[in-house]
Formats: structure tokens, C-alpha cells, sequence
């Protein structure tokens, strides 16, 4: 896939360089700064609130959709669709097939793993009263299993 740079005025303001000045040349494919700027990531201020924003696409699906069985039953399966999307798009970021070359970037993956996770937290809200609150407490189960536990110390 050839470099593309995204040019649009909504789209540039939200991205910064890593030393967090902000990016105004626009990016390549793999979210490098088209002008030499190095890697940019998404201004933190622009992204939305997680869960608010996934209560949200839960009320307009079940509004198009109805929130019955068959309908929870399709929320799963979505989910096995997005992680096939993310084993196709990583074999065609690494050209893994002769005849097709590289068709995808390491940031179609990571779009793709993004699809995984907010598909998967959409299907969280069929089966928990309070997601949100259900998956803090399966992400401290886990990491306390290990013997992780995040720092919310602000760094300098
Ligand atoms: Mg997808
Ligand atoms: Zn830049």
C-alpha cells in the first residue's frame, strides 16, 4: 500500500509529535509525521471517553437492532469476523502472500485490534449490568495474577 497523507484540517489537528508539539504535515500510512517529525499519536484531548462512547453505540445498536438473543447471539459472532480482520491484516502488512505483496500497515492492524477490543466491550454490555465496573475488576484480577499493578503516579 503506497504512503498516503491524510490532509484533512479535523484530522491534522489531532495529532502530535511524540515530544507532544503538534503535527501540522499530516502522516503517512504507518502514522509517521510527513515531515520528518518522527512517530504522531492521537492529541489525548480528542479522545473520546471510552465508556460513555460504547454505552452509546450499545443504545443506537439496540435501537436499529433490539437487544434479543438472536441479536447478542450476532454481537459474538462480530467478534470472531473483527479477529479474522486482524489475521488478514497483519499477513498483508508483512506480504505474507507472494501473489498479493503488501496490502495492509502495521496501523490497519492496530485498527483491527482496536475492532477486536470495542467489539468485544460492546458484547460485554449483553451479559453485565455494569460493564465498566466488570472488566476494572477482571483487569485487576489478571494483572494481580502476575503480580502487575500500574502506577498512577504522574511522571515528570
Ligand atoms: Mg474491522
Ligand atoms: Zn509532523
Amino acid at each position: 500500500m503506497p504512503e498516503t497523507r491524510d490532509m484533512s484540517v479535523k484530522t491534522r489537528l489531532r495529532w502530535e509529535h511524540e515530544d507532544g508539539t503538534l503535527c501540522v504535515a499530516g502522516h503517512t500510512a504507518d502514522l509517521i509525521c510527513a515531515e520528518g517529525g518522527g512517530p504522531v499519536r492521537q492529541r489525548p484531548e480528542n479522545r473520546p471517553p471510552v465508556w460513555p462512547t460504547l454505552a452509546a453505540l450499545v443504545d443506537w445498536l439496540n435501537t436499529a437492532n433490539g437487544s434479543g438473543e438472536r441479536e447478542t447471539s450476532l454481537r459474538l459472532l462480530k467478534l470472531v469476523e473483527e479477529a479474522g480482520e486482524v489475521a488478514s491484516a497483519y499477513a498483508g502488512a508483512v506480504g505474507q502472500n507472494p501473489r498479493k505483496g503488501r496490502t495492509h500497515t502495521y496501523k490497519d492492524v492496530a485498527d483491527e485490534l482496536c475492532d477486536v477490543a470495542l467489539t468485544a466491550l460492546v458484547a460485554l454490555h449483553s451479559f453485565v449490568p455494569d460493564p465498566e465496573g466488570h472488566f476494572a475488576a477482571r483487569l485487576a484480577h489478571v494483572s494481580a495474577r502476575v503480580g502487575v499493578q500500574a502506577s498512577t503516579e504522574e511522571t515528570p
